[in-house]
């Protein structure tokens, strides 16, 4: 199996069609905000996209996982059913994986249910603290899992990136190390929570 730096080398030679590396994210249980800090790249989402394309992410309407994507940026940890089956379908099509944010790395706010058992959470949500309509949605909502874990518990992880959110800086330096193929050293430059 090839260790990260060989398949952040790899990224130069498997740009295929464009010669652009293809980027993805994905958002499990977590709340946004490790992608709104992605967004707050700013300006500088211009640079990389002169060499990566987003080709599959909440900010795009884009409805399949593609066949083979470069990096793929997890967001939020692995809670239900649903999560479980899409991040097994994400390392399957995936050359790099990188855990973004505290709950993909650790669980951390997903992860406070964990004492507890999922009917006592579904009690509390949707029984207890239901104003009307008390009952516990049996359809369309995927069933959780009995403990919400961090990704590397389910799937291989390539790169870990903590921070609640991380910085903007941060996620933009490990975009631009491994879109360059090289191998990002974190460092010093992330830290758990803010
Ligand atoms: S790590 Fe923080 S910002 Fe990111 S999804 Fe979890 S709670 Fe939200």
């Amino acid at each position: 199996m090839e260790n990260l730096a060989e398949k952040s080398a790899g990224l130069n030679i498997s740009q295929a069609g464009n010669g652009k590396v293809k980027l993805a994210t994905v958002w499990l249980d977590g709340c946004s905000g490790c992608h709104m800090s992605f967004l707050d790249i700013d300006e500088r989402i211009l640079v990389l996209a002169q060499k990566a394309d987003l080709v599959y992410s909440p900010l795009v309407d884009v409805k399949e996982f593609p066949e083979m994507v470069d990096v793929t940026l997890i967001e939020g940890a692995v809670s239900s059913e649903g999560d479980l089956e899409k991040i097994k379908h994400v390392r399957e099509h995936t050359r790099i994986l990188v855990s973004l944010g505290d709950c993909a790395v650790t669980a951390n706010v997903p992860g406070m249910r964990n004492p507890f058992t999922v009917q006592s959470v579904m009690d509390r949500a949707y029984i207890e603290n239901a104003q009307r309509n008390r009952q516990i949605p049996d359809q369309v909502i995927p069933a959780l899992l009995p403990k919400s874990v961090p990704v590397h518990e389910i799937v291989p992880v390539d790169v870990f990136v903590p921070g609640c959110p991380p910085h903007r800086d941060a996620i933009y330096y490990v975009l631009s190390e491994l879109v360059e193929g090289r191998t990002p050293d974190l460092a010093g430059k992330t830290r758990f929570g803010k």
